[in-house]
């Protein structure tokens, strides 16, 4: 419900920054369910309602394909056989797999055992707080180098077993874009649940996003100019948590100590042309904490792949890497990362 409430305030503000003012005419709209969110894709030009229902279907089949906890996915299939040979569970895996050695194991897919020891996985039952040694037992299986690929082959050394969270929404985003170009939009707001991917251009300037304030939801931190073909994805440790004896646990573990991840960022916000890198990004910053998630914009821009960050500190600042981010929330310190 917050994250649907977001989605229609998001999209207040993309209307409210003139994303109306389109010359290619009327935009069609369409809200879809899927992958546990609402979400909201505006189009502009060509032939749009066939771009929307191509979009829809393929985040249905998506949805289908790539949940781990539905019997007769790709993810289920691998998870329980140890192989699969499937091309998109390849290259999901594939850039995952690159995402984590980039983020020196961050962001690392296979954490699904985790994420059910603590009732964040799909289906996993009741939020509850493991004991030492179930997240001992359950590290013992994470880990990149127990997923193998060969061309479109995934070889899985069970008991591992990977979940596509992180990266699912990106390429989602990816695959709409495809929608787009096939069927001739010039423009494209898609907001996935508060990750946005915008396509194409709008003639008469920059798209303007709003950057959701992680301490308010119904508030923002500011709002983002930026060119099409982007995708805006934001992790927080806000967004899916449970409380138990006064201490909240969120839903971004860390890989390494099989706990919530305990940093300094309450949310980041990844501005990148790759969609699998920034939802996956967004997610590695979150473990990664300030000083590590700066390392990282520093080595992808000449290692891996170029990406600009917004993160917001747990003492109240908002780091910036990017131009065109206009700060808008009282409370915060905003600094310009150069
Ligand atoms: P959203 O679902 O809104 O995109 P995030 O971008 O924050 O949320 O993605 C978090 C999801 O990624 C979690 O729900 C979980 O499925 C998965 N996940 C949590 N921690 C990690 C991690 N360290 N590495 C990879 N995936 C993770
Ligand atoms: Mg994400």
């Amino acid at each position: 419900m917050k994250k649907y409430i977001f989605a229609l305030f998001l999209i207040a503000c993309l209307a409210l920054a003139g994303c109306g003012r389109q010359p290619d005419g009327t935009p069609h709209r369409r809200t879809v369910f899927a992958m546990d969110t609402v979400m909201n894709l505006t189009v502009y030009g060509g032939n749009g309602e066939a771009a929307l229902s191509a979009a829809e279907q393929e985040l249905y089949r998506l949805d289908a394909h790539l949940a781990r906890g539905t019997a007769g996915s790709v993810v289920y299939a691998l998870n329980h056989d140890g192989t699969v040979i499937d091309r998109e569970a390849a290259a999901l895996l594939r850039a995952s797999g690159s995402v984590a050695q980039a983020s020196d194991g961050a962001f690392d897919p296979t954490v699904a055992e985790l994420l059910d020891l603590w009732g964040f996985g799909s289906g996993a039952g009741e939020h509850r707080v493991p004991l030492p040694e179930e997240i001992a037992a359950a590290l013992a299986h994470v880990g990149e180098k127990y997923v193998h690929i060969d061309g479109e082959q995934v070889i899985l050394d069970l008991p591992a077993q990977v979940d596509l969270g992180g990266v699912a929404k990106g390429w989602a985003g990816e695959r709409m874009f495809a929608c787009m170009k096939e069927n001739g939009i010039t423009g494209a707001a898609l907001d996935l649940g508060g990750d946005v991917a915008l396509w194409g251009g709008k003639l008469d300037g920059p798209w303007r996003v709003a950057i959701k304030d992680p301490a308010d939801e119904s508030a923002y931190l500011g709002v983002l100019e930026a060119e099409g073909d982007r995708f805006i994805m934001t992790s927080g440790v806000y967004e899916r948590y449970f409380e138990e004896n006064g201490v909240r646990y969120h839903h971004i573990l860390d890989p390494k100590t099989g706990y919530p991840a305990d940093s300094d960022l309450l949310s980041a916000t990844v501005i990148c042309k790759d969609g699998i890198w920034a939802d996956a990004l967004a997610t590695a910053c979150c473990v990664l904490g300030a000083d590590g998630a700066l390392e990282l914009w520093k080595t992808a821009a000449t290692e891996w792949v170029p990406f600009d960050a917004i993160l917001v500190t747990d003492d109240g600042r908002v780091l910036y890497t990017c131009d065109g981010f206009t700060a808008q929330a009282e409370g915060y310190t905003y600094e310009r990362v150069a």
